[in-house]
């Protein structure tokens, strides 16, 4: 059996309940996991934030795959570092209704959101100009978006699935538009992905309206992340999915693939072992899939849904049992999908 290598990036909170569960997972599936532990914690960023930095660029330039459990934000975004040094360019979000969890909106979502993840607005705060004005610069730059393009029509296709992308390019002309046209070109790639292509404003109005009718949602940044939180408003769940953050090679294959749990540290409910491992462990069969154990990922998928969906539940979402119970009830349903 060969070693599959990863990378964990151990954070602050419940960065370590989450990553037992998680360990307590690798455990039951039939791979030989090495888990090369980074830590990443408050405490020895404070100390040592370079050596910190340098020993995950270092641990990801051998595994090429990694898990990264939450980080408190405190002198700097340890996300935003770690998007810089890694040069992590593309973030897919998945977000699905998750059958047991309640939700004001009735209808079912299944969309995979792939999100250019620099530039946009974000990369530069802005400067006031005098008392009454303020600028910014918007980014938009032909490297990440051709990535993030070729991520989703190669998502779309490997599912068959049909792709949307969606800006303001009527009015962004010159930043949308140029957005656009590197999307259809990266379309002409994959005549057999449906694409089309949506102003942003309607496409919010339409995914409420016809949810079914979108699957692959490709954005630039900030409209990436409106969407992702939107989405994750509908299932209800906002805590409950995880997202792929990759970097790309000079030929455009993916190099370092880095899953995260969405979700914060949750300080007030930290070391108290009743947190949700449900983010983490998804993040988990994300990166079983891209390690190309999709049996491994889709049977974790379905104990996750299957737990949750026969009423198994952690406090935050309406159940009783703690961390380690709904672990274990994961673990079952796993062992017993496995051949
Ligand atoms: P941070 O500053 O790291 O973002 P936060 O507490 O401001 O931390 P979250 O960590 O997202 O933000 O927590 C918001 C609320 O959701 C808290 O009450 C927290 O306990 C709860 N929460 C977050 N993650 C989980 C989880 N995995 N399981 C259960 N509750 C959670």
């Amino acid at each position: 059996m060969t070693t599959l290598a990863i990378t964990e990036l151990l954070g602050d909170g419940i960065g370590p309940e989450l990553c037992a569960a998680v360990h307590a997972i690798a455990a039951t599936l039939p791979l030989d996991i090495a888990f090369e532990p980074v830590d990443l914690s408050l405490e020895r960023r404070r100390r040592e934030a370079g050596a910190a930095y340098d020993q995950v660029v270092a641990s990801l330039g051998r595994t090429k795959l990694g898990i990264k459990y939450p980080t408190v934000t405190a002198d700097e975004s340890p996300n935003a570092v770690l998007r810089t040094r890694l040069g992590l360019s593309v973030i897919h979000r998945p977000v699905h209704s998750i059958p047991g969890i309640a939700s004001k909106f009735k209808e079912k979502l299944d969309l995979e959101i792939v999100r250019v993840a620099t530039g946009g607005t974000y990369d530069d705060p802005g400067q006031r100009i005098g008392p009454d004005v303020a600028v910014s610069l918007r980014i938009v730059e032909r490297r990440p978006c051709t990535e993030a393009a070729r991520f989703a029509f190669e998502l779309a296709r490997r599912n068959g699935l049909s792709v949307t992308s969606s800006s303001k390019h009527t009015i962004q002309r010159a930043t949308d538009g140029f957005f656009e046209a590197i999307v259809r070109d990266v379309a002409a790639e994959f005549p057999d992905v449906p694409h089309r292509v949506e102003l942003f404003d309607a496409l919010l109005a339409k995914i409420c309206l016809r949810p079914r009718d979108f699957a692959v949602v490709l954005t630039l940044n900030e409209y990436g992340d409106f969407l992702s939180d939107m989405a994750c408003g509908l299932t209800g769940s906002m805590g409950l999915g995880a997202s792929g953050n990759y970097s790309f090679t000079s030929s455009g294959e993916i190099d370092v693939a880095l899953f995260d749990p969405a979700g914060g540290t949750a300080p007030d409910i930290a070391g108290h072992g009743v947190c949700n491992p449900t983010a983490a462990l998804l993040a988990f069969a994300l990166l079983l899939e891209h390690a190309r154990h999709a049996a491994l990922a889709a049977a974790l998928r379905a104990a996750i849904l299957g737990a949750i969906a026969a009423g198994e539940r952690t406090r935050d979402v309406g159940g009783a049992l703690d961390t380690l119970e709904f672990t274990a009830r994961v673990r079952d349903a796993l062992g017993k999908s496995l051949p």
